[in-house]
This record gives structure tokens, sequence and C-alpha cells, in this order.
């Protein structure tokens, strides 16, 4: 399925906001192949480099149900989850969250503190996982990409207000430039 896309991993780089990849609804995995593995391990790469703690396929331009999450930020303790699902949501909780896709923003997002996540991984053997806190809130905002959304969706209005500039910023970046390649 991923060949099909004739994905050239080498020249993956993580797509800013207004690209219009962040706002697609992402299509499901169903072939658990070598590319699949290599996508990865480039995203990995990325992540690493942008000192991310999540980062979402399409955040690379691959509209794919693929997350990779990392609490630590050592690399053995990078998650990967394929087409993630959220279940039973508990609670609610309010901190601030960046997006590599949103370079310079910052903004408060309130999301449940607990969830129950069912994923497969690299060999589509289904697991699931109840997560709490950080993880929980990782798992959530990157699930989010996977539906279009991002974190300029959830702010309330003093964060609308503070993120102005720096989102007119990037569309002006976008219009120049051009989405990454
Ligand atoms: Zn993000």
């Amino acid at each position: 399925m991923l060949s099909t896309m004739k994905l050239d991993l080498k020249k993956l780089r993580i797509v800013h906001y207004p690209d219009p990849r962040l706002r697609k609804a992402s299509e499901r995995i169903t072939e658990f192949d070598g590319e699949l593995r290599a996508l990865v391990a480039r995203m990995q790469e990325l992540m690493e480099s942008g000192k991310g703690v999540g980062l979402a396929a399409p955040q690379v331009g691959v509209n794919k149900r693929l997350i990779l999450m990392n609490v630590t930020g050592r690399p053995e303790d990078t998650r990967v989850l394929v087409n993630p699902a959220i279940h039973e949501p508990h609670g609610s909780a309010e901190a601030e969250e960046g997006c590599l896709s949103l370079p310079g923003v910052n903004v408060q997002v309130r999301r449940s503190q607990s969830c129950r996540v069912t994923a497969q991984d690299l060999d589509g053997r289904p697991f699931e996982e109840v997560l709490e806190d950080l993880p929980a809130r990782i798992c959530q905002h990157e699930t989010d990409h996977l539906n279009g959304v991002l974190i300029i969706d959830r702010m309330g209005p003093s964060d609308r207000v503070a993120t102005r500039r720096t989102l007119k910023a990037l569309e002006d970046s976008y219009k120049s430039r051009g989405p990454a390649r």
C-alpha cells in the first residue's frame, strides 16, 4: 500500500501549517511491510532532530494512520502505534502544547486526563494500553493529526489572539516558499 506512494524517504521533511496535508483525514494502514518500517525509522529521525515527544505521519506529508510517541527523549523509548484509536476518555486537564508543524506556537489545550488506546504494532499485531497524563496527552495530540485536527483548533480565545502573528507568518512563508518537498 505504501509502495504505491513511491516514497522517497530521504526527502521527507516535517511539513508546517498551513500545508493542506495536515488537514486531511488519514487512511488506515493495511500492509505491514519493510516500507512501513523505513517510514517509521525516518519519522523517528525527524522527531529526534526536532526534539519532539511525538510525531504523526501526516506531519511528514504521509496521510496514513501512524503515530510515534516518545515521552523521555531516549531513542529506545520510542513507541509506534499503527491505526491508533482512543477509547474511554476520562477526566480533564489543561497544559501547554507545541507541535513540530507549528513552530513558535505554544498554546493551552484541554484534553482527557486518561484514555485507553488500541493500536497495531509494526507486525500488525493488535495491542491496547491505558494511558494517563503526558502519554495520554501526546497520544490524543498525535491521533488528532490523523483526523486533520491541530492544536490551534483547540486553543482558547487568549491564545487565539497571542498566536495570530505567528500563524500569519507561517501562512506567508508557506505562500512564498510552497510546501516542503
Ligand atoms: Zn503536532
